[in-house]
């Protein structure tokens, strides 16, 4: 039978590095099936990622300085409308927003996707890839969606991309800016440069991109970027659109209800334009502080070095599971130049739920099982029992890694 936790992680000391920035709870211990403890090693970041110290720090803090937003007239009401608005500004900064774009504040990228779904004035092209929330809502959108087939290589899939934009009539072609399932990024200037030769506008599902990549899509030429705060180190609720103004601005309101109308009588609206036209009902302000505080913690301590941290962390997870027989590493594209630290891995002979589950219980690591809201993706990639996803952030230690790598190999091996 297995060993508990420890039996052979002795990583090597250049692997054992520490988290690049302090989430809230790296010290959390966990029970074991055997009856110890482990302090958690949280490998599943690409679900969600711990809040970090100073997005923590920074909701205690707004929470003194709360009060109604937009409506009222005293000091704390006036001071959380500004941090709110700040917030905007902020999220504006952080994906490189054009001067005119606007940044909507929403629950998460589903979310957002679901909103921009009912803006967009025609059709939709889409890769089989995505994440559902990059794919039902574009199907259930009045214009309809064509899902095109992604081909082995980036290359061919791109060309694929272009010559259905050629000859369809399509609005906006939607893309994921990193796949949650095996992190292959796509190049979203070329994108972006074919979508807008064809008159569509592009739209990126920046879930995953956006913790581990600088994004600047005034410079890439994204029309549309969504983000998540629960991926980005902040807590639930908060993610944001961002982007262009005047499909939004056309579009019926999201949401129906208080700040989004101008004039009310008892027949109807007048309906605001901008975004208070989709932001109906007392909004989520410390959500959207907490983003913001994310957003910028992580370019505080800059792209590069959270780069850097990455890719000793993943590329050591990479040759582990290289070193394990009976692991197969998925990806999409046998040419993808670059990959985020997201992971998605089978074990031959061992069901996903059993690998994840005996991680959890007798490592104290978690990672997540299944078929990551991918139902296509996973098909395509042979997958369509599961798999198993590891992904690591600014929070990931070494010894999580080599925690990881240890006890996989004692489960497909029996060997430490
Ligand atoms: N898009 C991608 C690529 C994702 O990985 C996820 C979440 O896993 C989503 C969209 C949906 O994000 P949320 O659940 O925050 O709406």
């Amino acid at each position: 039978s297995a060993p508990a936790c420890g039996f052979a992680a002795k990583p090597r000391a250049a692997e054992q590095g520490p988290a690049l920035l302090e989430a809230v709870g790296a010290s959390t211990s966990v029970p074991l099936a055997n009856g110890t403890w482990a302090t958690y090693a949280n490998l599943d970041l690409a679900a969600s990622a711990p809040a970090l110290r100073a997005v923590a720090d920074r909701v205690n803090t707004t929470l003194q300085w709360y009060a109604s937003v937009h409506r009222g007239a005293g000091y704390l009401s006036q001071v959380s409308t500004s941090l709110y608005e700040a917030a905007r500004l902020s999220l504006g900064a952080f994906v490189g927003a054009r001067p005119d774009d606007e940044v909507l504040i929403t629950r998460n990228t589903t979310d957002s996707i679901n909103l921009l779904a009912r803006s967009v004035p025609g059709r939709i092209l889409v890769l089989d890839i995505e994440h559902h929330a990059n794919l039902l809502p574009w199907q259930a959108a009045a214009g309809g969606a064509t899902v095109l087939n992604a081909l082995p290589t980036q290359a061919a899939t791109i060309a694929a991309l272009e010559d259905e934009l050629a000859v369809g009539d399509y609005a906006l072609l939607a893309v994921t800016g990193a796949s949650n399932v095996t992190g292959e990024i796509l190049p979203l200037a070329q994108v972006a440069e074919i979508a807008h030769s064809h008159g569509a506008r592009l739209f990126v599902d920046a879930a995953q991109l956006a913790p581990h990549r600088p994004i600047d899509i005034a410079a890439t030429g994204v029309d549309y970027v969504a983000l998540s705060g629960h991926k980005l180190y902040a807590p639930y609720g908060a993610g944001a659109l961002i982007g262009r103004i005047d499909w939004l601005d056309d579009a019926e309101p999201y949401l129906r209800g208080g700040g989004a109308v101008t004039n009310v009588t008892t027949r109807g609206a007048e309906w605001q334009r901008g975004v208070a036209r989709h932001e109906a009902g007392s909004p989520n302000v410390i959500g959207a502080v907490a983003l913001a505080t994310a957003a910028e913690t992580l370019q505080a301590v800059g792209f590069a070095a959270l780069q850097a941290h990455e890719a000793a962390l993943v590329g050591r997870l990479h040759q582990g599971l290289a070193t394990i027989p009976g692991v197969r590493v998925a990806r999409i594209w046998e040419d993808s130049a670059d990959r985020v630290a997201v992971v998605t891995f089978a074990l031959a002979g061992l069901e996903p739920g059993f690998v994840a589950a005996y991680l959890s219980a007798e490592h104290g690591i978690g990672v997540r099982d299944g078929r990551f809201c991918a139902h296509p993706l996973l098909r395509k990639l042979g997958l369509d029992q599961g798999a198993v996803r590891a992904s690591v952030g600014a929070s990931t230690t070494g010894e999580h890694v080599e925690r990881l790598i240890a006890a996989v190999r004692w489960l497909a091996t029996g060997q430490p």
